[in-house]
């Protein structure tokens, strides 16, 4: 393995599934839904299988998911993105970071993440040869919030872009309109590109609503925005993403995407262009749903003892283990299985200073209210 890959390993998802299954514990380590999204989007994906769609797709995408996604970010947004070169479908969301990372920035070039963040983002960065700084998310007030002169202190001649994730994993925290313009205006005054992930967009509970970056003034020319199909329509393995950006942006990242996986399964980008377009009922309805597994599991973790911060998005919950009498978030989540049969992650994995993170440890609580019922009860025998 090249230098620059060895100290990523293996990543802590699998790690931790695969305990999971060894040890029969209930799994809130890897987020996921353990029931599938709509059923007539189901249904379009065997359809377009047996209706013959299985041979390559054209590169950017289907013009049928291009154009939903196109629709999506216009009535959603009111974002206008040409489906013929200004969107661009990927094999998920991960594909879509690590090919705008590859496409835009030079080795040696900074990018600014916020730690915690989500794995792929230190890797991506690593692999394009460029230099992760990160900027820290600290608990105030119940959430998770970066300050904004750290901010700006971190910018440096060398910054090219900052990788900007809300609804944000594994934290939970939805930025503010106040945050986003102080990372809009940062971008504008130091000439930066933002690449967003926006995978948990539609996931938001109480009244919040998610903002995309790029519809801050100025923002829609220098913002790659990133989303998937996964956790909207609870189905994270069908992998299928976008990104939407100028066309210049947008023709990079697909000079990148082209020798990464030349194009994405068809049926599956027929499918979502089907969900884009019909199911946001379900969706809205799915959120509600999600809405009260987060109090269902809120609540159990309170009362088996941890401190519980309240997400205002995404599938998890931060769980502050102290009042339980420990202090290492990463040896108590690798001993929790055998303990409690349970999984989670240990928060300190997402820091490049996991004394940030030591007293966290991550809840996923996009599973069935059995399953959430059953692991807080093992929980509360802790
Ligand atoms: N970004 C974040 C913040 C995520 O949590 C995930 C994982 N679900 C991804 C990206 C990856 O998304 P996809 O499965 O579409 O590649
Ligand atoms: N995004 C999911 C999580 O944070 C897992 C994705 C993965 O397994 N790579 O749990």
């Amino acid at each position: 393995l090249v230098a620059r890959m060895r100290e990523f390993g293996t990543t802590v998802f699998a790690t931790m599934t695969r305990l999971a299954v060894e040890t029969g514990s209930i799994n809130l380590g890897q987020g996921f839904p353990d029931t599938d999204g709509p059923e007539e989007m189901l249904e379009r994906a065997v359809e377009a299988i047996r209706g013959g769609f299985n041979q390559y797709p054209p590169g950017p995408g289907v013009p049928e998911l291009r154009h939903a996604v196109s629709e999506h970010q216009k009535d959603g947004y009111g974002l206008d993105y040409d489906p013929d070169g200004e969107v661009l479908v990927t094999v998920g969301a991960t594909e879509a970071i690590a090919a705008a990372v590859l496409a835009l920035c030079e080795p040696g070039d900074e990018v600014i993440v916020f730690e915690p963040y989500y794995d792929s983002y230190a890797a991506a960065i690593a692999l394009a040869g460029a230099v992760r700084v990160p900027v820290p998310l600290r608990v105030d007030a119940g959430r998770f919030a970066f300050d904004p002169g750290e901010l700006a202190a971190a910018v440096s001649p060398r910054t090219r872009a900052i990788l900007v994730n809300s609804p944000h994993n594994p934290t939970g925290t939805v930025f503010t309109r106040e945050e986003l313009a102080a990372i809009a205006d940062l971008c504008e005054a130091r000439d930066l590109i933002a690449i967003t992930d926006e995978v948990y967009e539609h996931l938001t509970f109480d009244g919040v609503e998610h903002l995309p970056l790029a519809t801050f003034p100025g923002m829609r020319e220098r913002t790659v925005t990133i989303s998937s199909a996964g956790k909207t329509f609870s189905v994270t393995g069908w992998k299928v993403g976008w990104v939407c950006a100028p066309y210049a942006m947008v023709s990079a990242v697909q000079a990148v995407k082209q020798f990464m996986t030349f194009t994405s399964s068809a049926p599956w980008q027929l499918a979502v262009a089907y969900g884009l377009r019909h199911d946001m009922d379900w969706v809205a309805s799915q959120r509600a749903s999600l809405s009260a597994k987060r109090d269902r599991l809120m609540a159990g973790l309170a009362a088996s003892g941890f401190e519980v911060l309240r997400p205002a998005g995404t599938y998890f919950i931060q769980a502050d283990i102290r009042p339980l009498g420990f202090d290492d978030g990463l040896a108590f989540a690798r001993r929790l299985p055998e303990r409690a049969g349970v999984v989670a992650i240990p928060t300190q994995v997402f820091y490049d200073h996991p004394e940030y993170g030591a007293r966290y440890v991550r809840f996923a609580f996009c599973k069935r209210d059995d399953v959430i019922d059953e692991a807080v009860e093992r929980l509360k025998r802790l």
